[in-house]
């Protein structure tokens, strides 16, 4: 049985948290393994507020302190798991690294996010594999960057399929066939040129599917906080229940709609081969799993609710009121690939077009400045985007009660309502 593991930050937030995930993986090490990482707890958050101020100034006594938390932060947790480790040198040669690269002057900021954000994952991976070295557990680190090769859209790096399975099978293959766990980093990749590229915010699990895919892995499993894929979010509905089947389809709509418990990118490498995906409580290992597969016996007797939060609504019409044209539409879209905004909803009429999307105030102001000679813009920022999967009637009254709805879109299984 071959399998991969992808462990996300939330469950690593502390020395304690690091054990558990050494526990899970020693109890598994016996048969063929590949460990996935992200950054411990909310680092990439810490890190990308920490490019921010630096951009802004890299003298400024908030970068100095932002950047000795994250040091500070790593190397209690490495103290403690490791102490009196002699590599744990190398965790404070990461971070002289990282305070150069803060202190480069960046022509693109989507260059400097990457090669800026990417260490979390380097720091995370760092730290685990010396504490599963003290467990003797035989371990391998291999790193991402000499794996996962993608083209140089930094921030949102597309992969390169052939020359990524030719490296994964001259590094991770032969490992995992010598009896070692391999152990690499979720998220981060390299472009052809060798500097750092990301694969998009929660791309961890698609990390972890890129190689479950290449080297044939039989089953892939995000360890996670919850109990497994819930039919909404229980921090913010009150009748939630567990999937415990949904089809890779399902799943990859799911994700496009913006639920946030699978980076959307992770389906299709696993679909294509027919490889299931567990998505297991951290907390409650023996509970029984959320599993994604080609079963779809129970994807419409269920409903699932999404809710994406912080969404902007454009209105777009011509100056001239012309009609929406196909010209129009195609500058509106190149604008729109341009600032790598990713649509999340769009309709149009005859005289207007809206897109929906999730708010970033650059992008935002980027885009208006760039459609602004040629259209009338109008916009509404604080909306939310809610979803529903298999809805009847009912459930879409009670999810909006009291609200305003700004857009609504219907489908046989799908309702999507912007609102506010
Ligand atoms: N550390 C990255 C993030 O927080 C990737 C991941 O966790 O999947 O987005
Ligand atoms: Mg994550």
């Amino acid at each position: 049985m071959i399998r991969v593991f992808k462990f996300g930050g939330a469950l690593m937030q502390d020395a304690e948290g690091v054990r558990k995930v050494s526990d899970i993986i020693e109890e598994y090490s016996c048969e063929p393994l590949v460990i996935v990482v992200s950054a411990l707890g909310k680092t990439t958050n810490a890190l990308e507020n920490l490019l921010n101020i630096a951009l802004k100034d890299k003298t400024s006594d908030e970068t100095k302190n932002a950047f000795f938390k994250l040091k500070q932060y790593h190397l209690s947790i490495l103290n403690e798991l490791c102490p009196d480790n002699p590599e744990n040198i190398k965790l404070d040669n990461l971070f002289i690294e990282l305070w150069d690269a803060l202190n480069e002057d960046y022509q693109d900021n989507y260059f400097a996010y990457d090669q800026i954000v990417s260490f979390g994952e380097r720091l995370s991976s760092f730290i685990v594999y010396n504490y599963l070295k003290t467990k003797e557990i035989a371990i391998k680190t291999v790193d991402a960057t000499e794996i996962i090769v993608t083209n140089n859209s930094f921030t949102d790096a597309t992969v390169n399929w052939k020359m990524t399975t030719k490296t994964i099978e001259a590094k991770v293959v032969p490992s995992i066939e010598s009896g070692l766990v391999v152990i690499t980093q979720g998220f981060i990749a390299s472009d052809d040129r060798g500097y750092y590229t990301t694969l998009g915010r929660e791309g961890s699990d698609f990390t972890a599917a890129i190689i479950a895919n290449i080297i044939d892995a039989n089953e892939i499993t995000i360890w996670k906080d919850v109990p497994g894929l819930m039919n909404a979010d229980p921090k913010r509905f009150a009748e939630t229940f567990k999937l415990k089947n949904i089809s890779y389809h399902e799943a990859i709509e799911l994700a496009f709609y913006g639920a946030s418990v699978i980076h959307p990118k992770t389906i299709q490498p696993l679909k294509e081969k027919g490889i299931p995906l567990f998505v297991r409580s951290f907390y409650n290992p023996q509970s029984s799993p959320s599993v994604i597969s080609s079963d779809s016996s129970s994807d419409e007797k269920e409903h699932k609710i999404i809710l994406k939060d912080n969404q902007v609504l454009l209105s777009i019409t011509s100056k001239n009121l012309d009609f929406i044209s196909e010209e129009n539409l195609t500058i509106i879209f190149k604008a729109l690939s341009k600032h790598k905004i990713h649509v999340n909803l769009m309709q149009n009429s005859a005289v207007s077009f809206s897109v929906c999307f999730n708010y970033n105030e650059d992008k935002l102001n980027s885009l208006l400045k760039d459609l602004d000679s040629q259209f009338n813009i109008r916009y509404n920022t604080d909306l939310q985007l809610l979803t529903i999967r298999h809805y009847n009637d009912d459930l879409i009254k009670k999810q909006i009660l009291g609200k305003s709805i700004f857009l609504e879109q219907k489908s046989r299984s799908t309702v999507q309502l912007l609102v506010r």
